[in-house]
């Protein structure tokens, strides 16, 4: 195995190392935690949302060291404490419902009325986690919550792009020795991905449509689950008679939070034509108000692209879109500072459905806006995509704004506001499309992915001679 070298995304040197580990030694630490799955299923509910209180506990003793490490990973300040306080609320939340939801099965009669039907769920033993770079801690937590709750064991493997919370975190989990055994996580890159798919019973995938493909594939030689949540191209609609600068607030916000570097990112917009000018002109002011987090990472709230080989396609899409015409009334452009790459907050305008502005996901803090007719011409448009992650719609009228969400290929609609899955996790969604496959993450269901209904079927009918056969017999 060759060490992996990991560029900062703040100076652009590469500052960090890891060994991967090699196929022995990851079905080692596999092998572990399938031995200790069953003890820990067998614990119960109650005892489990115990131990994970305690890793809330030793999680909040370390919290300091985690952000820095995240901070070192991606280069940003603000998303780093609002990933790590999501992910302290993410485990107060599942503790509240994990019990409730894993009630399950209680004894009712069945179509013969001496047998009687109980329902088990199982937990999956060992549950895979491959996680992306763009929140590095969150989306590897996102789904081995819910699967620790449920009874599984998870082993983690995140992004080789930004893998330092690891360490720190690996400290908080020491901490919680009942915890140690049941989840681990792992640096490891591509090829370790690759191999933990031989390795485990569930596979829980975020990051790219090529990679997901991948392992879709993996998984499905080995007849394992594949949860895949992909990449996106989510669009925005503001109607004529929405609230403009409210839109143009909230669509800045989807777009440009974490330097637009978020699956749900707001990448397009489509206005209609009496308020286009008006809406660019607010987005454009407001866009301008943004500040690059240079020189300290509380600095601005526009950050460091975090992977060099994403500042390539954003060049590539800007060239691409400026040769096509497009225009930049703000931004439009890659600078280098400190040796971190940042991309100046950019709206475009005069862009269309040729460009790969509008059609690849750029993941950077760029909002093209095209003027529709009128709302059949911006969902056409809107839909016009092999992405199908989520949306945005704006309207004064509540009722036309519900419509129009009904006519979108996409798993979650915001309405009057942008990217809300990122805040909030109750509501279930599937992804439509290419952006991902398998049952929501999001909800009550997220939990019920990670176990498989056993039903027990029981003649309670003591008396009775087995007569299936005999009945033919007479
Ligand atoms: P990526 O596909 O390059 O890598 C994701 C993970 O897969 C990494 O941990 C990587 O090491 C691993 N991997 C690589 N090859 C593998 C293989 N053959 N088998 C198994 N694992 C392998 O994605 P990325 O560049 O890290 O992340 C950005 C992408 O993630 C974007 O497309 C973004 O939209 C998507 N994303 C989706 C969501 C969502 O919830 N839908 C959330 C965040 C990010």
């Amino acid at each position: 195995m060759a060490l992996v070298s990991v560029r900062n995304p703040r100076t652009g040197q590469y500052d960090y190392q890891f060994l991967p580990p090699r196929r022995d030694e990851l079905a080692d630490v596999c092998r572990r935690l399938r031995d200790a799955q069953p003890a820990w299923e067998a614990l119960g509910i109650d005892a489990r949302v115990a131990v994970l209180d305690d890793w809330r506990r030793a999680l909040a003793a370390h919290r300091s060291d985690i952000i820095t490490a995240l901070i070192a990973d991606t280069g940003r300040y603000y998303e780093s404490v609002l990933e790590f306080e999501s992910v302290v609320s993410s485990i107060e939340r599942w503790r509240r419902l994990a019990p409730d939801l894993l009630r399950y099965g209680e004894s009712r009669s069945s179509a013969l009325p001496f047998i009687r039907l109980e329902g088990r769920l199982v937990p999956y033993p060992l549950v895979g986690v491959i996680s992306p770079w763009n929140f590095p801690l969150l989306l590897s937590l996102i789904d081995a919550l819910p699967a620790l709750l449920t009874g599984c064991a998870a082993l983690i493997k995140p992004s080789e792009i930004a893998p330092r919370f690891i360490e720190p975190l690996q400290r908080t989990i020491a901490d919680v020795p009942a915890l140690s055994d049941v989840l681990q996580y792992v640096a490891g890159d591509g090829a370790t991905g690759a191999a933990m798919i031989d390795l485990v019973d569930l596979v829980c995938f975020t990051g790219s449509v090529p990679t997901g493909r991948r392992v879709a594939e993996a998984a499905a030689q080995r007849f394992i689950p594949a949860f895949l949540e992909l990449g996106g191209k989510d669009p925005a609609i503001v109607l004529a008679d929405a609230d403009i600068e409210r839109a143009a607030a909230a669509i800045l916000w989807g777009g440009m939070v974490n330097a637009g570097q978020s699956c749900l990112s707001i990448e397009r917009v489509y206005v209609e034509a009496p308020v286009f000018a008006s809406f660019v002109e607010a987005l454009t002011d407001q866009a301008r108000r943004l500040r690059l987090a240079f020189p300290e990472p509380q600095s601005g709230e526009i950050g460091p692209i975090i992977s060099a080989r994403q500042a390539d396609v954003i060049a590539d899409h800007l060239a691409d879109a400026f040769a096509h015409g497009a225009v930049a009334p703000c931004g439009g452009a890659l600078v280098e500072y400190g040796g971190g790459i940042y991309c100046l907050p950019t709206v475009l305008t005069n862009v269309n459905h040729t460009m790969k502005v509008m059609r690849e996901e750029t993941f950077a803090p760029i909002l093209p806006v095209m003027p529709v007719a009128d709302a059949d011409e911006a969902v056409a448009l809107a839909n016009d995509s092999h992405f199908g992650l989520s949306a945005a719609v704006f309207s004064g009228n509540l009722a036309m704004a519900r419509a129009i969400a009904a006519r979108l290929h996409a798993g979650a609609i915001s309405i009057n506001d942008a990217a809300l899955t990122a805040l909030i996790h109750d509501g279930e969604k599937q992804s439509f499309k290419f952006s991902g496959l398998g049952g929501s993450r999001m909800g009550p269901a997220a939990l019920h992915r990670f176990a498989r209904k056993q039903a027990l079927l029981v003649n309670t009918n003591s008396g009775y001679d087995p007569w299936w056969f005999q009945r033919e017999a007479q």
